[in-house]
């Protein structure tokens, strides 16, 4: 859930419906159904499988030889093991997102230019104008209103997509309450969080009018390597309690796996998912000193120790290859070029309707909504490409997990369960725009790709060569 805040907060950073959870690296996926999944599944490797109680997949009689195996065989073989009504209910699961892709951005398109036709975003402005003197406090009066509204007007398509459709599918455990109860607190963090954003750029737009989008990419940035550095000590206990697991029995494998890559881990973190969800995953989070890799409580109830491995030793191909680092890298790349064509755009748009929408220009807090609206637009457009961005760094931490836990059958039972909540058989060009991990069957191929290699495991006698110094 605490992505979902971060989410918020890098809405605001990029357009009020990006949504960027630069925190979690691997699984944090409900990729199509947020309006930029791209960022959202990023660092974060949430792994989430939903429901399933231990459907008992077993390997299938084609598997069983490893030998020989025939990867696309055994690929259709793992994918034959799914009933067709768990096949049919989370291929619409999936297929659902694609829509509410299209409808939240429509719907932050409509908000937009409804508060500036309305010019209640320029009302709003005079009221900040006159209720503060320093410039910097007029951003804050007016911020604060702007997301009460905008909050406000997407409860519904909110509300139906995190609440009940989640329930619908059964995914949620959460009664309305508490789910709202978490909304709240969700939104006083964005509020702060969006606010202090605002205050900064805004203060970019008044001194380097013509250069804003350089330096403006400069704050963003910043912004979100402060969010996924701080998001484990101050958003995600708001939301869920990570304690260090004690059963020795999964903790020593997973802990043997970090020592072998050099992963300075003494503890694994146990997060309490099933407060709110019953999707199995597990996620890296945090950067620099903050990095922790946790596995939550349904991974632990639904899954078996190859499978926990193979999920774990995912996470950790995030660490090792430093996906944080990358990823923020190669957004503050597309929010370089998103700024440079917004500026063009903004001040096209403010010369045909600045009058009439009373907003005067970059620096005027009035003109938020069309910064809102043409980022959002850009982020909806690049959405294929930005999945492909996350998507890439997700199949290299699996050959990465699957290297180091060199768990195939593992690899792909976890898949399957993945699959719960993610199409597993999607066309190509469906994995291209709407996938933010490798699907399904693309994981599970690999992984019997894997097997079919056969590697040798290494193991050769210590005396049979020289000792490296005398060669
Ligand atoms: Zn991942």
């Amino acid at each position: 859930m605490a992505v979902l805040v971060t989410k918020h907060l890098i809405t605001l950073a990029l357009a009020a419906s990006i949504s960027v959870a630069l925190m979690e690296i691997s699984a944090q996926e409900t990729p199509a159904q947020t309006a930029s999944p791209a960022i959202a599944g990023t660092l974060s490797s949430l792994e989430r499988a939903a429901g399933v109680t231990d459907p008992g997949y077993s390997s299938p009689a084609v598997v069983a030889d490893t030998k020989s195996v025939d990867p696309a065989a055994a690929t259709k073989a793992w994918l034959a093991t799914v009933p067709r009504d768990q096949r049919e209910k989370s291929d619409a699961y999936f297929e659902g997102g694609y829509w509410l892709l299209l409808w939240n951005f429509l719907l932050v398109a409509a908000i937009s230019i409804f508060l500036l036709e309305s010019r209640i975003s320029a009302r709003l402005r005079d009221f900040a104008e006159r209720a503060a003197k320093l410039r910097s406090i007029q951003v804050a009066c007016y911020a604060i209103p702007y997301f009460l509204i905008v909050a406000t007007l997407s409860f519904p398509l909110n509300l139906y997509e995190h609440f009940f459709r989640e329930h619908q599918y059964g995914f949620a455990t959460q009664s309305f309450l508490p789910w709202f109860h978490e909304q709240l607190i969700g939104f006083g963090l964005t509020i702060i969080g969006g606010t202090i954003l605002l205050i900064a750029l805004y203060t970019v737009f008044r001194r380097t009018p013509r250069t804003w989008w350089i330096w403006g990419t400069g704050v963003v940035v910043i912004f979100l390597f402060v969010v996924v550095f701080i998001a484990p000590l101050f958003i995600e206990p708001f939301f869920n309690t990570y304690k260090s697991l004690t059963n020795a029995e999964i903790r020593d494998p997973i802990l043997a796996m970090a020592r072998a890559n050099q992963i300075p881990a003494k503890q694994v973190f146990e997060v309490d998912a099933s407060r709110q969800t019953t999707r199995v995953s597990a996620n890296v989070s945090g950067v620099l000193g903050t990095t922790r890799i946790a596995l939550n409580d349904n991974l632990l109830k639904q899954c078996t120790l190859p499978e926990i491995r193979m999920v774990m030793a995912h996470e950790m191909g995030h660490y090792v290859l430093n996906h944080a680092a990358k990823l923020l890298t190669y957004f503050g790349i597309f929010i370089l070029i998103g700024f440079a064509l917004t500026r063009v755009f903004f001040d096209a748009a403010v010369k045909r309707w600045g009058i009439r929408w009373r907003v005067r220009g970059i620096a005027d807090p009035a003109g938020l909504p069309l910064l809102v609206l043409i980022l959002s637009t850009l982020l909806f457009i690049v959405t294929p490409l930005l999945n492909t961005v996350v998507r890439v760094t997700e199949r290299e931490a699996d050959a990465f997990g699957i290297n180091t836990s060199r768990e195939p059958d593992g690899m792909a039972k976890a898949a399957l369960k993945l699959g719960a909540y993610r199409k597993l058989d999607p066309t190509p060009l469906e994995e291209f725009i709407f996938f933010d991990h490798p699907s399904g069957r693309a994981r599970i191929r690999m992984a019997m790709d894997w097997k079919a290699a056969n590697l040798p495991t290494g193991e050769s006698p210590a005396t049979e060569t020289m000792p490296p110094d005398r060669r």
